[in-house]
């Protein structure tokens, strides 16, 4: 294979990666055996119709054709490679039989055997061949069925040592793709390293184009460990890629206006006297880091993750009445009518300063009111639905948006409600644990502060899993506390496509515990009239009902501390994260609470070892992760393990690793070269450009 045909050493003014990767950018046609006909199938097997997407589509498999016996020593059900004689032809006994050609090396004899007779001319009785494929036996002789190499002995080598095996699609076969892969790597430029040398040197990795040679044209003298960490720094090389451009994107970010917002605390203290609490370690550590945001000159964009029952909302509220102390509104945006009801309600009964309530439902002269208010300023807080992104909401100031729930919105309604006002600072609240992979690259742009403990006061909560066969123990158990003065949830899953049959389900358990247990069952599903169910969490808020059956609508935000214990059915259908979402519904009071897990009957050791961590533990970053990584798994198809899609190099096993790492190398490299016009600092630029990652830079060109 030829070298590289030119070193490129970067250069100040040089603009980056253009130039030098123009070879690679080529057009898939301009390589060796990829015709027009070709191109399409090509382009959609690839993801792209450059030189450059070829040379990034990675190999499945490899088979190694290095094993040479002689057919005596020959064993069978290995890839063998074999040179060998032609004696004879042997035609075909009858109808379907093949076609066999016997060979021999002087040790013993074989037969290749073929179906289609086109072939035989390229095996003329006499011929001296390199053979190779799979050797099988049949009785006791030795077969080779259709090989995959027949070779006259002088053009051995065009047969590849060792073969990569790529994906492949209809009307592409591995050997075109091999061929026009050899071209590729020719035109490959020697490009400077752009990964961390200390890095590159304790990992002991190849270079870029090295480690592409080793993975895609491995020579005869190769060795697997050598070729398993040319494809491990390729898939640094992509992960970091991803990390850089995302850390641009945070640059730029940050480098937006803002204003520095600073409260004396008074509004504060007055508020935490209401509350009648201390916050608890972390609500003092999240408040701690939100400060430090709100106190500088840029916007801030900071995710507030805490379990279901971990305080978010009291944080929320200092906040805002820090935003309130510096002079300015805030704005708190939930993902329904009922919380933010809940919200409301919670919030006016602590803040010392006003609270308007802003959703869908609001009378007309009510929602006018407030909207006057925010217009004036009069109003430092408010509570809402989406109804605050309306282009008829302004605010005289908006400092701090607040978002509760987030994952129920987008991130263009996030950057929105921060775009009502000038500079404004964004506090995202989530009780969905997120697993770190999404955290560094869904929600890359964020930084993030962890609600880790529960306020003091907590009763114990207590899991256990019970087949549906034990339903009417459950029963009877139920009935017990419901002497007492339990409250009780059950939840009923989704079971189908269609929501009717779901709420069918809903009703007919409702049905079957109403008629056990009289007027304290309610029922509450997404199909009720908004009215109506929440007429119905009212009063199981209220203790009026006290079994409430209930889909899925229990899952965000309900808060009924005295509620204690929580059922739900088919469990197993539930995702892991979503059940412990769904049992943060109980254990917010100080009494014992209890959750338990009906499954089907017949459950399968995953969905058993589900329930079970769910069981044995609470940690709702350990749950979130395992169940990405089941998730992940249980999606994947072939050997694409990627929990995320739209990796080419990076979906190899220990990659959340190598994203950890890729992160903090990005974070380092900008901190040095924020504008990427070192000659590492160059590199990684043309690294961007290499896997489409040149929006960031451009911006940095322009900025
Ligand atoms: P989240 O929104 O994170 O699910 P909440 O903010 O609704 O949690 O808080 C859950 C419960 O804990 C509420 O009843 C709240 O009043 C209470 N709480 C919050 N912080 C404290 C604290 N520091 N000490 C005692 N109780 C607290
Ligand atoms: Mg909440």
């Amino acid at each position: 294979m030829d070298k590289a045909s030119y070193t490129d050493r970067p250069g100040r003014c040089q603009p980056p990666a253009a130039q030098t990767l123009a070879q690679i950018r080529a057009p898939l046609t301009s390589l060796a055996g990829i015709g027009p006909r070709l191109a399409d199938p090509l382009k959609r097997l690839l993801g792209g119709a450059e030189v450059l997407d070829l040379l990034l589509h990675m190999p499945d498999s490899y088979i190694d054709r290095r094993e040479r016996p002689s057919l005596k020593a020959a064993r069978p059900g290995r890839v063998v490679t074999l040179a060998v004689q032609v004696m004879r032809h042997d035609a075909p006994q009858g109808r379907n039989q093949p076609w066999r050609v016997i060979v021999t090396d002087g040790t013993a004899f074989a037969d290749i055997v073929l179906f289609h007779q086109a072939r035989l001319s390229q095996m003329p009785v006499g011929a001296k061949l390199v053979v190779s494929g799979k050797l099988e036996a049949f009785g006791n002789k030795l077969t080779l069925p259709h090989p995959d190499y027949v070779l006259p002995e002088e053009r051995a080598g065009e047969m590849p040592a060792i073969e990569p095996v790529w994906p492949l699609t209809a009307g592409v076969t591995n050997r075109v793709i091999g061929r026009a892969m050899n071209d590729a790597m020719r035109r490959l430029p020697q490009l400077p390293e752009w990964i961390d040398p200390p890095l590159v040197a304790r990992e002991r990795w190849p270079g870029f184009a090295t480690a592409l040679r080793l993975v895609q044209c491995p020579s005869a003298e190769d060795k697997a460990p050598e070729r398993e960490s040319g494809r491990r720094r390729l898939a640094y090389d992509e992960l970091f890629a991803e990390q850089l451009s995302l850390a641009l994107g945070r640059q730029a970010m940050r480098a937006r206006p803002g204003r520095s917002l600073t409260g004396d605390g008074h509004w504060r203290a007055e508020a935490l006297r209401r509350f009648g609490f201390e916050p608890t370690p972390s609500q003092h550590q999240a408040l701690a880091e939100i400060d430090r945001d709100m106190g500088e000159r840029r916007p801030m964009l900071r995710l507030l993750q805490g379990d279901v029952g971990s305080g978010k909302t009291l944080v929320a509220l200092l906040a805002m009445l820090r935003a309130a102390e510096a002079g300015t509104q805030s704005a708190m945006m939930a993902p329904t009518e009922l919380l933010a009801q809940q919200h409301y309600r919670t919030l006016s009964a602590l803040s010392p300063v006003p609270v308007g309530l802003l959703t869908g439902s609001v009378s007309p002269s009510a929602r006018r009111e407030v909207l006057a208010g925010l217009a004036d300023g009069s109003l430092p807080i408010v509570i809402g639905t989406h109804a605050l992104f309306q282009a008829s909401v302004t605010f005289q100031d908006l400092g701090l948006a607040v978002i509760d729930e987030q994952h129920r919105f987008g991130v263009k309604q996030r950057i929105s409600l921060g775009d009502k006002g000038d500079g404004t600072d964004v506090l995202v609240m989530t009780a969905t644990p997120i697993p770190r992979t999404l955290l560094l690259t869904q929600w890359a742009e964020m930084e993030v502060s962890r609600l880790t403990e529960k306020p003091r006061g907590r009763g114990p909560l207590r899991t256990t899993i019970h087949p549906t066969a034990a339903m009417p123990e459950v029963i009877r158990a139920l009935a017990r506390a419901l002497d007492g003065t339990a409250r009780i949830y059950w939840v009923c899953p989704l079971v189908s496509e269609s929501e009717v049959l779901d709420v069918a389900a809903a009703e007919e358990r409702f049905a079957l515990l109403r008629s056990r247990f009289g007027d304290v069952v309610g029922l509450a599903h997404g199909r009720q009239e908004t009215r109506v169910r929440e007429a119905v969490l009212a009063d199981f808020a209220a203790g009026r009902i006290r079994l409430l059956v209930a889909t899925t609508v229990v899952e965000v935000g309900v808060d009924v501390p005295e509620a204690t214990v929580m059922v739900i059915e088919h469990a197993e259908r539930f995702g892991l994260a979503q059940l412990h979402q769904l049992r943060g519904r109980v254990g917010r009071g100080t009494a014992d609470s209890f959750c338990l897990l009906l499954h089907e009957d017949e459950l399968n050791p995953i969905a058993r070892e589900r329930l079970t961590l769910l069981r044995d533990t609470q940690d709702g970053f350990l749950i979130a992760d395992a169940d990405f990584r089941l998730r992940g798994s249980g999606e994947a198809t072939g050997t694409r393990q990627s929990g995320l899609p739209g990796y080419r190099l990076a979906d190899v096993p220990g990659a959340d690793d190598l994203r950890e790492i890729a992160n903090k190398d990005a974070a380092v490299l900008l901190e040095r070269d924020s504008r990427l016009v070192s000659a590492r600092g160059l590199a990684a630029g043309r690294l961007l450009a290499i896997f489409g990652k040149e929006d960031g830079l451009a911006r940095l060109h322009a900025g």
